[in-house]
């Protein structure tokens, strides 16, 4: 029996109608509070090439912590399991910017998803690369098959601004021994890497490698291996939503990663990627239409992990 996909995506927009409204911006970052905030997009991307989308689903928001997925990827095609010697695979169970976590563990992250991990992260691109930010870019752009990804500036530098706690993250590392290179480096990178802007379309494209066993789709080429684009998704499932991606996996069941501009990316290996985007968090600092929308797309399409 075929699945009505557009249909789907109407009626999750009735659906969530009831949620307009709720929730907050992400205002500690001041240029993010600046967005419009009951805006709402979907974009279904197919594995077969076919795609369905709803409302906002070409305006360009700042994928925050959706970044990450990218660094993270970059930074295990280049260094292997290197890598996990500087950064835990574990839930954290805290916010995604404790210190306290951080300190009890002694600078090693709990995983590459919470800002303490990205930071590390980013600190073993800029060690690896010759131009890490250029070559950052390029790589997202390599993924999301287009010239045009870009940082909004504006954001970027409000994040600079008032980045206090990630400065803090990162002094932290550094006196543990856990960033290798200039503490203000690092956050320079970091913070231009969450002031990326894409939409749902360009997120859902960007996000099929890791939906194909790690072949960029449409080439033969393999960008990570088919056991580490395996963890990468792993990693997704139990990591992917700051401290509810236990609550995610329950009413979702699927991997995915959220920021905290509104944006949610989840994927099903072989079947299709999803991006939804609406700016009103709940307080853990995910999309509250966003968790609901992909809730009722498993549910309605029966097409969920689990
Ligand atoms: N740039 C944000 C921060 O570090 C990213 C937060 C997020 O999306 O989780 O606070």
């Amino acid at each position: 029996m075929s699945i009505n996909y557009q249909q789907i995506l109407n009626e999750i927009v009735e659906e969530t109608q009831y949620l307009t409204g709720k929730g907050k911006v992400a205002d500690y970052i001041p240029e993010l509070a600046k967005v419009s905030p009951n805006q709402f997009g979907i974009f279904l991307q197919m594995m077969d090439g076919s795609s369905y989308h709803v409302g906002a689903a070409h305006t360009q928001f700042a994928i925050q912590s959706i970044s990450k997925v990218f660094s993270l990827s970059l930074a295990v095609s280049l260094l292997g399991e290197k890598v996990w010697e500087r950064v835990d695979v574990e839930p954290s169970g805290t916010a995604f910017n404790s210190l306290l976590q951080l300190e009890y563990e002694k600078g090693i992250p709990r995983n590459p998803f919470i800002n303490a991990g990205a930071l590390v992260v980013i600190d073993m691109l800029i060690s690896e690369l010759k131009k890490p930010k250029e070559d950052l870019m390029d790589y997202i752009r390599m993924l999301a098959g287009k010239n045009e990804v870009h940082i909004n500036k504006k954001v970027a530098h409000s994040e600079k601004q008032h980045g206090f706690r990630n400065a803090a993250v990162a002094n932290l590392l550094k006196d543990f021994g856990n960033i290798h290179n200039k503490v203000e480096d690092v956050l320079d990178l970091y913070f231009d890497m969450c002031s990326i802007e894409m939409n749902c379309a360009e997120l859902s494209q960007t996000f099929k490698m890791f939906a194909n066993h790690g072949v960029l789709p449409g080439t033969e080429k393999q960008i990570l291996t088919r056991s580490q684009t395996k963890r990468q998704n792993a990693l997704m499932q139990s990591c992917g939503f700051y401290d509810e991606s236990g609550e995610f996996t329950f009413t979702v069941g699927l991997p995915g990663k959220s920021g905290v501009g509104g944006g949610i990316v989840a994927l099903f290996p072989e079947q299709f990627t999803i991006t939804v985007w609406s700016p009103l968090l709940n307080e853990k600092g995910n999309s509250i239409k966003g968790m609901k929308a992909l809730e009722l797309f498993t549910t309605k399409s029966e097409l969920s992990l689990f």
